[in-house]
């Protein structure tokens, strides 16, 4: 718990804070937004702030003059190539297409980078493993014939069938309404349980990609941690980062499993409507949506 004196130093830190930021602080030449000292462009607007610096190298420039000495470019920004969006960054902010003259060259370094090339790598062979044991394929649609629950089921179904059978030589001619079906909650329930047992036999295999992902995620991570030395330095370098290496999200994935064949002749679920005596009366899979979660390594739409 917090006492009345901390709170009170509390108060009086942010009060000074505060001051501070109004005594630093202007006004944005474009939006009126209040911006901190120093700072080189608009946090709401972005439009730049130190009027006299170009844009792109912070180089002093005089006004109206159509290229910075130091770095070649436009020094009040200039148009992106690929969307037409008026850019004072190196990377477009709408498309993020490289704009200053040495955005490209940068770009391409930066590609170069040792740790960043070891992280494409093993992207790539994360992916493929992946693939290799995805949880969709551990998933059947069909249950061994040799389950004792499926012989039970048969006798079940052959029972039902002449029951059937014998109540349409009482009735009509015309095919039978479904009356109950026994057979979903089984089926579905050894579905289910042969596509956890599959999913533990690759217990190891998940485990072990799932902690290369994680060591993925810490490189990736580790990469991040530095310091620059301008903004326009630091907005390259992220940038660059986001449009290289896609990033690892947890996503839905939604998997259907067929459960069985229900028929309409007697609406039994069936393993498949080979198992159905009359499927000329047609009948619908049965199928079951399962939503389960996965981490994906995805590229950010931007
Ligand atoms: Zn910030
Ligand atoms: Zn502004
Ligand atoms: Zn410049
Ligand atoms: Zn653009």
């Amino acid at each position: 718990m917090v006492n009345q004196q901390q709170q009170n130093n509390f108060q009086v830190k942010q009060n000074q804070a505060a001051e501070q930021e109004t005594q630093n602080s202007g006004k944005c030449r474009h939006c009126g937004h209040t911006t901190i000292a120093g700072a080189d462009i608009c946090e709401s607007c972005s439009a730049w702030q130190l009027e006299g610096q170009c844009c792109f190298c912070y180089a002093a420039v005089k006004p109206g003059q159509k290229f910075c000495g130091t770095c070649g470019n436009p020094p009040e920004g200039m148009v992106c190539k690929q969307c037409g969006t008026h850019s004072i960054f190196d990377f477009c902010p709408q498309c993020t297409n490289t704009v200053s003259r040495d955005a490209a060259g940068y770009l391409e370094q930066f590609k170069t980078m040792p740790e960043v090339v070891e992280i494409l790598q093993q992207i790539n062979t994360l992916n493929a493993d992946t693939a290799g044991i995805s949880p969709s394929q551990t998933k059947k649609t069909e249950p061994p014939a040799d389950t004792a629950w499926l012989s039970e089921l048969e006798k079940y179904e052959e029972r039902f069938q002449q029951d059937g059978k014998a109540e349409q030589k009482v009735g009509q001619e015309s095919a039978p309404q479904p009356k109950f079906t026994f057979g979903t909650a089984k089926n579905k329930d050894v579905s289910e349980a042969l596509s956890l047992a599959d999913q533990a036999a690759k217990l190891p295999d998940l485990m072990a990609l799932e902690q290369r992902r994680a060591e993925l995620e810490s490189k990736i991570a580790a990469l991040q941690k530095r310091a620059f030395s301008s903004n326009q330095e630091a907005r390259k370098f992220y940038t660059s980062l986001r449009v290289t290496i896609p990033q690892i999200r947890t996503v839905e994935t939604v998997t259907p499993v067929v459960v069985g064949w229900q028929c309409n002749f007697a609406g039994l679920v069936h393993p498949r409507p080979e198992n159905c005596e009359r499927p000329y009366l047609g009948g619908v899979w049965v199928t079951d949506f399962s939503t389960s979660t996965e981490k994906k390594i995805v590229y950010d739409e931007i």
